[in-house]
C-alpha cells in the first residue's frame, strides 16, 4: 500500500485533519503537536480522537506523524532553553498516547558553538529525561540539512543519538529528501548508494518515515529551502525512484511542500500516478 499525505494544520482538531488528508487524496497526515513557535497545546479533546479513531480504521489511515516545534532545542547551551524543550517534548509524547503507536518527529538540535559531540551528548540526554519504558509511540529524529550548527546532518551523528539512548528501542528516523540531498548525500544519481550507508551506520529498520520535499538550493548546499515536487534540484524522476524503491515503498510519505491545499492534492495526485 502506498502511504502518502502532507502537512495539515492542526487547528480544527484530529477528525478534521483525517478527512482533509482523505479530500486531498492522502491516507496519512502530519500536524505540529502546537504553535510551531513553541507555546501552549490545546487540550486533547477525547470525542474528537474517538471520532478520529473510528474514521481513521473506516478510512485505511494507519499511520500519523506529529512534528515537535521546530523552535525546541533538546542541545542547548542555556538551561531554560534545554528546560522548555524537556517540559514540552514530555508534554506532546503524554498527549500522544490518546493515539497510541504513532509516530512523533524532531529536529534532533543546534549545538551553537558548543560542537557536534556535545550536541550529541545533551540529545541523548534530553531523550533519556523524557522517554519511559511504557510508552507506544516512536520517537523520531529527522535527517538534517545541516544548516548553521544543526546535528543530524550526517548519519553517524543521528547513530551515536541512538547509542547514546538508553530506551532506544523508541526511536526512528524519519528521512527528509530536502535535508539529505542538501547534505550531501546523492539521492538522485546514486539512492542506492545512499540507502546501502544509511543501512550500514543506522540500520534499514530504524527508519520509519519520509519527509518528501524537493529542493530550492543544489546538492550540499546546507540550505534547507523546500521546493515543490519537481521543480527543485531532485527531480520528478529522483522522486519516481524514491517512492517505489524496495527500502523505502512501504514507509509512509509526508509533503512539506511550499503548497495550499490545491497544491497539495496535485501533487499527491502526481505521487500515486509515479508509483508502479
Ligand atoms: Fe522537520
Ligand atoms: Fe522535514
Ligand atoms: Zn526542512
Amino acid at each position: 500500500m502506498f502511504t502518502i499525505g502532507c502537512h495539515l494544520s492542526a487547528s480544527k482538531g484530529y477528525l478534521a485533519m483525517a478527512k482533509q488528508a482523505v479530500e486531498l487524496g492522502g491516507n496519512t497526515f502530519q500536524f505540529f503537536t502546537r504553535n510551531p513557535r513553541g507555546g501552549t497545546a490545546k487540550p486533547i479533546d477525547e470525542q474528537d480522537v474517538a471520532a478520529f479513531r473510528a474514521y481513521a480504521a473506516e478510512h485505511g489511515i494507519r499511520t500519523i506523524l506529529a512534528h515537535a516545534p521546530y523552535t525546541l532545542n533538546a542541545c542547548a547551551a542555556d538551561a531554560r532553553v534545554m528546560d522548555f524543550c524537556l517540559m514540552t517534548m514530555k508534554d506532546d509524547l503524554e498527549r500522544m498516547e490518546a493515539t497510541p503507536g504513532q509516530l512523533y518527529n524532531f529536529h534532533p538540535g543546534s549545538h551553537v558553538q558548543q560542537g557536534i559531540p556535545t550536541g550529541i551528548e545533551k540529545i541523548a540526554g534530553t531523550l533519556n529525561q523524557i522517554l519511559w519504558p511504557e510508552m507506544t509511540t516512536t520517537v523520531l529524529l529527522e535527517t538534517m540539512a545541516g544548516k548553521g550548527s544543526e546535528v543530524g546532518s550526517r548519519f553517524e551523528e543521528l547513530r551515536e543519538i541512538i547509542d547514546r539512548t538508553e530506551l532506544s528501542d523508541k526511536l526512528g528516523v524519519c528521512l527528509d529528501t530536502c535535508h539529505v540531498h542538501d547534505g550531501g548525500y546523492d539521492i538522485v544519481n546514486d539512492l542506492d548508494g545512499v540507502l546501502t550507508r544509511f543501512d550500514n551506520v543506522i540500520g534499514l529498520s530504524r527508519l520509519r518515515a519520509v519527509h518528501i520535499n524537493d529542493s530550492k538550493t543544489p546538492f550540499n548546499s546546507h540550505k534547507d529551502r523546500h521546493e515543490k515536487i519537481g521543480l527543485g534540484s531532485i527531480g520528478t524522476q529522483a522522486f519516481a525512484r524514491i517512492i517505489n524503491h524496495p527500502a523505502l515503498r512501504d514507509l509512509p510519505f509526508y509533503l512539506e511542500t511550499p503548497n495550499e491545499l490545491d497544491g497539495y492534492a496535485a501533487e499527491i495526485a502526481l505521487l500515486k500516478e509515479l508509483r508502479t
